[in-house]
């Protein structure tokens, strides 16, 4: 198991600290990052920058979000302890832990077996208890007993809203979602009744992220 020294510690203070400064306000998100050692969810290599302020390789081309685009997607969330979150796009995990941490109930997909395998390792030895699942996240978890969730997130740029997850969102839930194709304006909608008609939708600015892709993938 890799250490969280005392200096480590000392950087994420100093991550929270600009984290406040540019606008993230949700304490809880902020307890949370400031206990999450981001430089265990990175490769050996790059740990030296697990608190820059930065997207890093984690393999199969695809990164680790930025933590002020962590940050800022938890806060839309608005999670409460015991709340059922659905991620899609587990990556690396860090997100996941983050959400752990804030006493989320963590359920998270992701299309790349290699990184599939390595989180759902990872994050069971750091004793964060999200299920990871293999899958396709336009389908959600179908499986019945999972759904409704009370919180969706979606951390890859997704071309529309996928209609299976607003399905699985609970009535009065939120998802959190980054939509467009090169670049994507992050959403908060919030699901007021079954058809579109009734799917608030909020604009929180625009960010850059890795596509959402249809199906699964099990190449390296
Ligand atoms: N929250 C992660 C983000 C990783 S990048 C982190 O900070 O580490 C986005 C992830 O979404 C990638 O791992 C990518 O493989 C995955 N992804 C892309 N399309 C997907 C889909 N349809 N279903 C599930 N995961 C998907």
């Amino acid at each position: 198991m890799r250490d969280d020294s005392y200096r480590h510690k000392g950087l994420r203070l100093a991550m929270v600290r600009e984290l406040r400064q540019k606008g993230i306000t949700d304490e809880r998100v902020l307890a949370a990052m400031e206990a999450v050692p981001r430089h265990f969810f990175l490769d050996l290599a790059l740990i030296g920058m697990a608190y820059d302020d930065t997207a890093l390789p984690i393999g199969c081309d695809q990164t680790i979000s930025h933590p002020s685009t962590v940050a800022m997607q938890s806060q839309l969330l608005d999670v409460h302890p015991g709340d059922k979150v659905l991620e899609i796009g587990t990556g690396s995990g860090y997100q996941t832990a983050v959400l752990c941490q804030m006493g989320a109930r963590v359920f998270s997909i992701e299309r790349q077996q290699p990184l599939f395998v390595k989180t759902k390792r990872l994050l069971a030895d750091l004793r964060y208890h999200a299920k990871c699942f293999l899958g396709d996240g336009y389908q959600g978890l179908t499986e019945v007993d999972y759904a409704p969730f009370d919180r969706i997130i979606i951390t890859c740029g997704a071309p529309f809203i996928p209609p299976a997850l607003m399905t699985q969102l609970r009535l009065g839930g939120l998802m959190v979602i980054p939509v467009g194709e090169q670049q994507q304006e992050m959403l908060r909608v919030t699901k007021l009744g079954e058809t579109e008609a009734d799917w608030q939708v909020e604009r929180f600015g625009q960010f850059k992220f890795v596509p959402m892709k249809e199906g699964r993938s099990f190449k390296q």
